[in-house]
């Protein structure tokens, strides 16, 4: 068997980048030549057909900048996290922690660090995160 090279998907968008960059720049050139070819001659055809392909490449690599924008990061893929509360129902000693599987309301937990008593999950909730701007 032999080892072959895995592309990675972040290795994917920054030559997706890359293209769109080459196409910005090729867009460019092409509507300057177009524009100083119209105004050398007017009536030349491939003055006109140059500044629209700069237009038209220009579009497009707008348009791909836009995909690439509308792509969720790594957002999406982040899990919610989940908050497990313990409470103590004899001194109301309360302990949060992250969920375990396993956990569930009315459990049994460990022992209060305080008066020694079992501890119960008293409530299982996802973490709401404000979104950072
Ligand atoms: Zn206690």
């Amino acid at each position: 068997m032999s080892e072959k090279a895995e592309p990675t998907t972040r290795k994917i968008s920054s030559i997706y980048l890359m293209i769109i960059l080459v196409t910005i720049v090729l867009a460019v050139t092409a509507l300057s030549i177009g524009v100083n070819a119209y105004y050398e001659n007017p009536q030349d055809a491939s003055a006109v057909s140059f500044m629209l392909i700069g237009f038209i490449a220009l579009a497009l690599s707008a348009y791909m900048l836009l995909q690439t924008q509308r792509k969720p990061s790594r957002a999406a893929f982040e899990m919610p996290r989940v908050i497990t509360t313990i409470l103590c129902q004899k001194c109301g000693f309360k302990n949060i922690r992250d969920f375990q599987r396993g956990d569930f309301i009315f459990k049994e937990a460990e022992s209060c660090p305080k008066c020694n008593e079992k501890m119960m999950i008293a409530s299982i909730y996802r973490e709401v995160k404000e979104k950072e701007k």
